[in-house]
């Protein structure tokens, strides 16, 4: 009988990393970083990523990492939200105030992505409002170049 030993290390681990995001969010990021919104379209059923994808789930293809880019606006719609004392990137630490995260969905484009929705009360949120982007004065190509959506026309 081989000889076991198991080692159990309770506790939080810190590890910080960078890892290369690949080649079709490495655009976006670079686009970001000229505060521009970019998604690329499946050649066969013309859906819209953003963030952008290299193969569209639906059709199972490859869309080609130098075509099929179309730039878009900086506006969308609220899709979905939740409204958390959490941070996000820290799920121990409770903040001071709530933050709301939004879902939205860029106009032109079939996705959702996720970020802070800003200036706004929780009793004044709609599904389906219009949003602005809100962009953080220095960009540096990454996805805090957005600081989050703020209502477009007040609440
Ligand atoms: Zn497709």
């Amino acid at each position: 009988m081989s000889e076991k030993i198991i080692v159990a290390n309770k506790g939080l681990v810190k590890a910080d990393f960078a890892f290369w995001v690949g080649q079709y969010m490495d655009k976006f990021y670079d686009s970001l970083e000229q505060k521009k919104i970019i998604g690329n379209k499946c050649q066969k059923c013309g859906d819209v990523f953003v963030p952008p994808r290299k193969i569209c789930g639906k059709c199972n293809i490859t869309i080609p990492l130098e075509e099929n880019w179309v730039e878009l606006p900086d506006t969308g719609i609220l899709v979905n939200y939740t409204i958390t004392p959490y941070r996000v990137s820290d799920r121990r630490a409770r903040k001071a105030k709530s933050m709301i995260i939004g879902m939205i969905n860029i106009d032109g484009s079939n996705t959702c992505i996720v970020y802070p929705l800003l200036d706004v009360n929780p009793e004044n949120i709609k599904l389906n409002m219009k949003v602005k982007i809100a962009w953080n004065d220095k960009t540096e190509g990454a996805p805090s170049d957005i600081k989050g959506f703020t209502p477009i026309g007040g609440e």
